[in-house]
């Protein structure tokens, strides 16, 4: 099952067309997108029996964020073996978490503003939560999850690194925009295998990252389970799973984002996002003078 947000209603897709869930259901589900989340097996069951016969073409121009208004988001850094060795780092005992806030959430086709001249891409597998998972095990962690989604953790790296310690993560990564997601949500039982998924990004024309989500450290089940050891994860619950190699901090020389640049950000199974960029310089307190 493939679900989206075509214009701000809840649909399923299937080869480039979509019905819309509530009249599909005649009224059943109704039209929220975030509503899904919570009563996802129950859609999977009654999505068997919808006629897309009348479905109508997906226009992507309507396709915004499939998750728009999450919770919580989660994030994960030094997740790939490759990416902590380019960091310079260790490999982490555990999980390194920080948030990227809710109103960050833009749609897989829009239009980005760069505050600043240092915004980097880190391409990444995003998890959303179906059915709340509050301290489960790693066994029955992919249960919790209703699917799996494409997702850009954009980073100003300035604002994220260059301050004493500890550094703002959670500021840097969550300016308007910087929390792309798309196009579709993709059921858990679509995968062959759904901790083996091929992950690329292309920035104008240049692949900059390439991975299997099976060179995660700590892959889906294992973040779902530790998380839900802290707090309950609740439905429409996003976790970034974490970039790999090749983000432009970590370039000699280094490569950001440019406004002229067109991002395409692609995962097996699930499809791409295409992200356009435009200056918006922003002035940041007691960044870049006297340390206050
Ligand atoms: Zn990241």
């Amino acid at each position: 099952m493939r679900v989206i947000n075509h214009g701000g209603r809840a649909g399923l897709e299937r080869a480039g067309r979509w019905l819309d869930v509530e009249i599909a259901s005649d009224g059943w589900f109704t039209h929220d997108p975030m509503a899904v989340y919570a009563r996802w097996d129950e859609l999977r069951e009654h999505a068997r029996e919808f006629d897309f016969s009348d479905a109508e073409p997906v226009d992507e121009t309507q396709l915004l964020a499939p998750v728009p208004q999450p919770r919580q988001i989660f994030a994960v850094g030094l997740n790939y073996r490759a990416h902590a060795a380019e960091s310079g780092l260790d490999l982490p005992e555990a999980p390194f978490i920080f948030t990227k806030f809710p109103a960050s959430v833009t749609g897989p086709y829009s239009t980005v503003e760069l505050p600043t001249k240092t915004v980097d891409f880190e391409l990444e597998l995003v998890a959303v939560i179906g059915a709340e998972a509050h301290r489960v095990e790693v066994a029955d962690a992919w249960s919790h999850v209703a699917g799996l989604t494409v997702g850009q953790d954009l980073s100003e790296r300035e604002l994220q690194l260059s301050g004493p310690a500890p550094q703002q993560f959670s500021l840097g990564k969550s300016y308007t925009g910087f929390s792309p997601i798309g196009p579709a949500v993709v059921s858990v039982d679509e995968f062959d295998d759904p901790d083996d998924i091929a992950l690329s990004g292309i920035l104008s024309g240049e692949e900059v990252q390439r991975t299997r989500t099976g060179d995660l450290i700590f892959p889906v089940p294992q973040l779902v389970s530790y998380l839900s050891h802290i707090l309950p994860l609740l439905p429409g619950d996003l976790i970034f799973t974490g970039t790999p190699s090749g983000v432009g901090w970590g370039r000699r020389p280094q490569r950001y984002i440019q406004p002229t640049d067109e991002l395409v950000s692609r995962a097996e199974g699930i499809g791409e996002m295409r992200h356009r960029f435009v200056s918006s310089p922003t002035r940041v307190l007691g960044q870049g003078g006297n340390g206050a």
